[in-house]
């Protein structure tokens, strides 16, 4: 019903006048389910924007990138929405040479592998093909290395246990591992530490090629062909290396490559993506004891063994620093009641191919976003807080574009931003997924009963994300997955990360093109159009309702969810959890008392008052609300990786891609375990004691009263 009265609104709109600006503005409220309303979405702009991003590669520092910056840039501007370039000079790294041979125990005869990924029939990107950037990984150490083969399973802490179990020794050797459970900087990280000399990583069909006996791959098929590689970073920090902890602004102090090795950031041996094919190549000729069964491939492959050898590789690799230009481009519409107070939406740009997943169908959303807020500015709307669009730049060498930004900015942004809105990959498939800091739950959940289900009208999709379950699985924003990161992990800021489906087969390889999202990622373009339905409606309830949209109820929940799971690991050690389950529990009561205080506000306006100024209390109760998530941060930051201040969320330390809980009480309980001495343990119990303050500060603030 209230759909059709809208729709027939927008008519009377549309045709009774040739200015827009002769109405009076509607509340808010009318203007958001019109945000969402078929009227002002539209799925064939929002593919040609993904058509024209991804036309040729673009990764960070190149030319094409800055292209598609002033592409962006030229949308934005279009749309009325004020927006310039934040550029930075940044240490990126880029391919020399590279080459990889297998020396095979007689009559087979040794190979140097291609490392190339093939055209595939009819690309229409054939010719702009050899603008790809050769296959490597972002950061890699350079050198030549010769060595037997060992076969590592997925390159895990705990795969390097088995090994040890069974005897193997991988010091001396190359280690051949398989992309898909942690991040590829680990995977280096752990070969490393177990005395390995080089890394090759592949992708195995179980993982990412279909795994049937059905050979079909792209372009007939989602499936990652034989021979495409999955390029990426292995970087094991955020934000440029040669400006840790600082901006990179133009005459700054800068590491040398020699200053930036000794960081600890970078891997300190050589390492290679490699294809599927490759990767089988390699195996065959691996001896040795049989791998556990579920180190094996799909059914059509090789029996996988583990060696050593009797293959023999020599990698090479030769990698080169450059201080590149990237381009952050920011639009901005400022707020008119509130201008100094923030709502940031953000999409990284730069991809390692064509990108048309990875990251522009997130930015082909964002341009949708931009367009319908600007037919809104036609009709009478104007956000109460000013709403930042940011596309940043180099977010696939490690999140560089937006940890720069948030390093210079750091203070205007701890004191001024209500919540940062990340999308890096918009549409992978169908199902909605998402991760916020929990006193965003509610409005998620709010805002996807909203809009309907792409794939399915019949239900919202709120209703598929719960399934046949009472409540959605949210995720946390620990990892360092994408531009997320230093917004919550470094200033500690409230923010939401989401997508369309979760993980596509052709990631990072050269086959993450315009033709696969056609015909496999959205081929109706509708997903794209409701992830931008769900980022808008979640950044106007932000930018537009006269208090925050937050429940410090669903985080104190989460809490005392983690400090459960907390208690089986130190109960047993004489740790004590009181303090921190104390906070949690004070913490809860000053989130009802904030939520009470709304409604009392509220409450003594009374309607006379609808029209007129906000109530001297809004402002104020609003800034605790904002500022509260700023209390889990911690100056000193984690032991040994003090960037990290957020002490609730941050980054597993063995896997960059996975989100801890605690981190810091983790890294500790770890430690301890190794160490198993009362001292270390006390750490543990230090570690507790420093959540359990941070707990109690943000209920300080929520309070909004000195002791
Ligand atoms: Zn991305």
């Amino acid at each position: 019903m209230i759909k059709t009265i809208i729709k027939f609104f927008f008519l009377v709109v549309v045709t009774s006048s040739s200015s827009f600006l002769l109405f009076s503005p509607q509340p808010k409220s009318f203007y958001h389910s019109l945000y969402i309303s078929t009227a002002l979405s539209d799925n064939v702009s929002v593919s040609q924007h993904l058509q024209i991003l991804t036309r040729r590669p673009h990764v960070a520092g190149s030319e094409a990138n800055a292209e598609a910056a002033a592409y962006v840039l030229s949308v934005f501007t279009s749309c009325n929405i004020k927006a310039h370039i934040a550029s930075y000079g940044v240490s990126l790294t880029y391919p020399v040479s590279r080459s990889l041979s297998l020396t095979r125990p007689f009559p087979d005869p040794p190979i140097t592998f291609s490392l190339r990924q093939e055209i595939y029939a009819g690309d229409p990107f054939a010719d702009v093909a050899g603008q790809v950037i050769p296959t490597f990984h972002g950061y890699a150490k350079s050198g030549s290395v010769t060595g037997p083969v060992v076969y590592v399973n997925y390159g895990r802490v705990e795969d390097y246990v088995t090994l040890k179990e069974m005897g193997v020794n991988v010091s001396g050797s190359i280690v051949l591992a398989r992309y898909g459970e942690i991040y590829r900087g680990d995977i280096v990280h752990n070969a490393f530490d177990a005395g390995a000399i080089g890394a090759l990583i592949y992708t195995d069909r179980k993982d990412y090629g279909g795994g049937s006996g059905d050979a079909r791959w792209f372009p007939d098929d989602r499936w990652m062909p034989p021979s495409g590689v999955q390029v990426g970073s292995v970087y094991y920090s955020i934000g440029d290396p040669s400006t840790p902890g600082w901006a990179s602004t133009e005459g700054c102090e800068r590491l040398s490559n020699e200053e930036v090795e000794k960081t600890g950031n970078v891997p300190l041996i050589p390492s290679l993506p490699i294809s599927a094919q490759d990767g089988h190549t390699i195996l065959r000729s691996i001896k040795g004891q049989v791998a556990n069964q579920d180190w094996q491939g799909d059914k059509d492959a090789p029996i996988y063994r583990i060696g050593p050898g009797p293959a023999v590789v020599n990698l090479s690799y030769k990698g080169e620093y450059v201080i590149s230009t990237i381009q952050n481009v920011i639009g901005v519409i400022v707020g008119v009641e509130e201008p100094d107070r923030y709502v940031i939406l953000g999409n990284h740009r730069d991809a390692w191919t064509f990108g048309a997943v990875d990251p522009n169908s997130g930015t082909a959303a964002l341009l949708e976003v931009a367009q319908r807020l600007e037919k809104m500015q036609k009709r009478g709307w104007s956000p109460r807080r000013t709403i930042l669009l940011c596309n940043w730049d180099a977010e696939e060498y490690g999140l560089i574009g937006s940890t720069e930004w948030v390093e210079e900015n750091r203070e205007m942004l701890a004191s001024r931003v209500v919540a940062y809105l990340n999308i890096d990959s918009a549409v992978h498939g169908a199902e909605f997924h998402a991760s916020a800091t929990p006193q965003l739950d509610e409005l998620l959940k709010q805002a996807t009963q909203q809009v309907r289900d792409p794939d399915n009208s019949s239900q919202t999709i709120y209703e598929s994300w719960i399934g046949s379950t009472n409540s959605p699985v949210i995720g946390r924003l620990g990892g360092k997955g994408s531009d997320y990161a230093p917004f919550v992990q470094h200033i500690g800021i409230p923010a939401v990360d989401m997508s369309f489906g979760k993980g596509f087969p052709v990631y990072h390889s050269m086959y993450d093109d315009f033709v696969w999202m056609e015909k496999f990622g959205d081929p109706l373009f509708q997903r794209h159009v409701a992830v931008a339905s769900v980022w808008g409606l979640v950044a106007l309830r932000l930018a537009d309702e006269e208090f925050l949209p937050f429940n410090y109820l669903s985080y104190a929940c989460e809490l005392q969810e983690s400090a459960k799971d907390l208690e089986d690991k130190v109960s047993s050690r004489g740790i004590t959890l009181n303090p921190l389950l104390k906070s949690i529990e004070e913490l809860t009561k000053v989130a009802t008392k904030i939520n009470n205080e709304k409604k009392a506000i509220n409450k003594a306006k009374g309607w006379a008052s609808i029209w007129k100024k906000d109530h001297p209390k809004v402002r104020e109760v609003n800034d605790r609300l904002m500022m509260a998530e700023r209390a889990f941060t911690d100056p000193d930051g984690l032991i040994g990786r003090t960037w990290y201040k957020h002490l609730i969320y941050g980054p597993s330390k063995h896997n960059n891609y996975g989100s801890k809980s605690f981190p810091g009480i983790e890294d500790a309980i770890e430690e301890a375990k190794n160490l198993n001495t009362t001292e270390s343990w006390l750490t543990v119990q230090h570690e507790v004691w420093r959540v359990s303050r941070a707990v109690r500060h943000v209920s300080l603030v929520l309070n909004g009263e000195l002791t």
